[in-house]
């Protein structure tokens, strides 16, 4: 499932391929309409015709391009859901499986939007205004594009009897932390994932702050390659404690094992020897 490292990546590349170009012909897969909701696979594929890419950008896990159109700017909010890929292929290339959206563009080059599952998104945006859509604009800080501001952080940590871990998925606290970076953040911080919110002093704050970071930048580093392969897939495991169950804690001299408990629903990994 992709996490904000992943949405970055994908951020990156359709950066790369899309920005400056136009798109000569779009498909849609009709059978796709969960993915265009509120609109439609032909008024979104109507709609982009034509159209140049201006700017592709992210907020937490939120795809963001800017289009000009003759009819003005227009906005595409993409969210990649549970098995989202964006895939560049040469035009004589077969299309990758689950193409839900395919954009030619008039450098040759083929853009394919692929999603087994159907959980993510693409929506059109009116005159690329984002901040009208409420789930847009409730989005907190986005923890890989600037630095943490702790004062916030403290607040709202302060205000909620939540377990920290939860509060880390919360997107108007952090905006893209996914359940993978809130398991290892707490990790990193040496926290216990089941701490109340409130319960955090100032330092321990600071800490988790500084892990939330490393675990995002540690997870980018790991992208630098043309197709992810998603866990769920049977991509590699590159997590210190996530998804490794009964492994040895990996923190230095701890000896502790890893273990996994459930917090909303949601799979935790923590080491209770080192996290307290
Ligand atoms: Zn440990």
């Amino acid at each position: 499932m992709p996490e904000l490292p992943e949405v970055e990546w994908a951020a990156r590349q359709l950066g790369r391929w899309l920005v400056g170009r136009r798109v000569e012909a779009v498909a849609c897969d009709p059978r796709a309409r969960r993915l265009f909701r509120p609109g439609s696979p032909a008024a979104f594929a109507r709609a982009l015709r034509g159209a140049r890419v201006a700017a592709v950008a992210r907020h937490g896990k939120q795809l963001l391009l800017t289009l000009e159109t003759a009819r003005g700017p227009l906005g595409v909010n993409a969210h990649l859901g549970m098995t989202g890929k964006w895939v560049a292929r040469p035009a004589s290339a077969p299309e990758p499986g689950h193409a839900r959206l395919t954009l030619r563009l008039d450098d040759g080059a083929v853009v394919h939007y692929s999603d087994p599952r159907m959980f993510g998104r693409l929506r059109l945006v009116p005159r690329a205004r984002f901040d009208e859509w409420p789930d847009l604009a409730a989005l907190g800080p986005d923890p890989l594009a600037t630095p943490i501001d702790l004062t916030r952080l403290r607040a709202r940590l302060a205000a909620t009897r939540r377990a920290v871990k939860v509060a880390l998925l919360d997107q108007a606290l952090l905006a893209g932390v996914g359940n993978i970076h809130a398991s290892e953040a707490c990790w990193r911080a040496r926290l216990d994932p089941r701490r109340r919110g409130d319960s955090l002093a100032p330092a321990e704050v600071a800490r988790l702050a500084r892990a939330v970071r490393a675990s995002l930048r540690f997870g980018l580093a790991g992208l630098d390659r043309p197709e992810i392969e998603y866990l769920e897939e049977g991509g590699e495991n590159p997590f210190h404690v996530y998804g490794r169950e009964g492994a040895r804690c990996p923190h230095r001299g701890c000896g502790g094992t890893v273990e996994r408990l459930v917090q909303a629903q949601r799979s935790t990994y923590l080491c209770r020897r080192c996290q307290d």
